[in-house]
């Protein structure tokens, strides 16, 4: 279906919302903290200016952005390791091969210095180049949400049923609802400045695969409301609008902002495939985050012929980041990027020293793009 999204930036909706969240604002009678999960709502609310119009009333607290953001570096350690072995190709989404190792290392000087490291933007194409390079390994190193995770299942499934021996995946599929327990339970994450998370503004295009269901859950037991959102500025504002309401009266539960493209339900089909194909990963380490349990997929027991982490001999070292990145402390919402020492001068995004400057939904990439005066 065609959507106009002029429809979507309408300065004089986006007045009245701002009028009726301040209005709500003042008869609660404090400055809200909203928790926006996404680097996508993170770039719609710098970029169009929503945190300045809402200042003083709507404090959003940026939180974990993207896969990219968070994976730690021993993972691109680990693609490095996999990379560098003879025979073999590695494939993985663009921005991951920007982000540092532990020794600064990127996939991309990997490739500079020879190696067969190929950027690919969906995961059949990994699926033709084993098809065509038969007598070379091809890993596909797959990161992403609950977005990219069916691409990474139908992936697998195409390779059993074709019978390829080439092919691997490592996965770090990553589960959103995981991470937002983790920050609910945590003290340190949670009480910023003395300040409590009030409410969740939920990633719109992972709740187009698992739905709104899964975050019913945080609305009962913590008592936060949450809003799955678009990504258009009328759809944060209508989402800011729609947790606001509920904090006023005293509510919390989760609300569709994005109903154009989500249903409580999901997509079935693809939460089929995924759960073929993958199970829960017992321990996952994230960046800032430190290990959630339960947090991420590992490819089950059926499809482990095709497991990059177990037929290629490589420990996973422990993650050893830039010591004077702050990107934890940005991914769990504790500090703004602007309080880097090297934001905008040593990191930038031709220069990225941490993963939330290389990612283009990174919050140091939307401070850099939109925030430098
Ligand atoms: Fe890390 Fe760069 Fe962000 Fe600082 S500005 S936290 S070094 S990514």
């Amino acid at each position: 279906k065609t959507i106009n999204l002029k429809a979507f930036r309408d300065s004089e909706k986006l007045k009245g919302l701002e009028y009726s969240i301040k209005k709500f604002v003042e008869k609660i009678g404090r400055t809200i903290n909203i928790m926006e999960f996404c680097g996508g709502h993170t770039h719609t609310i710098i970029k169009y200016g929503i945190d300045q119009l809402l200042e003083g009333y709507i404090r959003f607290i940026h939180g974990p952005g993207c896969p990219v953001c968070v994976i730690p570096s021993s993972r691109i350690d680990l693609a490095i390791e996999i990379a560098g072995q003879k025979d073999t190709i590695l494939c993985t989404y663009g921005d991951l091969l920007r982000v540092p190792s532990s020794n600064r290392k990127t996939l991309l000087d990997l490739r500079a210095e020879g190696y067969d490291v190929r950027m690919v933007n969906s995961s059949l194409e990994a699926l033709n180049i084993a098809l065509s390079e038969k007598g070379k390994r091809v890993v596909f190193f797959a990161i992403g949400f609950e977005t990219t995770t069916p691409q990474t299942a139908v992936l697998l499934l195409k390779a059993k049923e074709l019978g390829l021996k080439n092919l691997y995946v490592v996965s770090n599929h990553v589960i959103t609802p995981a991470a937002i327990q983790h920050i609910l339970n945590s003290p340190e994450i949670r009480d910023i400045g003395k300040v409590e998370i009030d409410a969740f503004l939920g990633p719109g295009h992972v709740s187009t695969i698992i739905g709104t269901r899964p975050y019913e859950y945080f609305s009962e037991e913590f008592l936060k409301p949450v809003a799955i959102c678009g990504f258009e500025p009328l759809d944060v504002m209508q989402g800011v609008w729609l947790v606001v309401n509920q904090i006023a009266r005293g509510e919390a539960y989760v609300v569709n902002q994005y109903t154009r493209f989500v249903s409580r339900e999901g997509n079935i089909k693809a939460q089929k495939l995924v759960s073929e194909v993958f199970e829960l990963r017992k321990v996952f380490e994230w960046r800032g985050l430190g290990i959630v349990p339960y947090s991420a997929l590992k490819i089950r027991k059926e499809f482990e012929a095709f497991d990059g982490e177990k037929s290629f001999d490589v420990k996973l070292p422990p993650p050893k980041e830039h010591p004077a990145c702050i990107c934890g402390k940005v991914i769990r919402g504790v500090a703004l990027p602007t309080e880097c020492k090297l934001f905008g001068t040593v990191c930038t995004p031709q220069n990225p020293i941490g993963s939330c400057m290389v990612s283009s939904e990174g919050a140091c990439a939307a401070y850099f793009k939109y925030k430098r005066l």
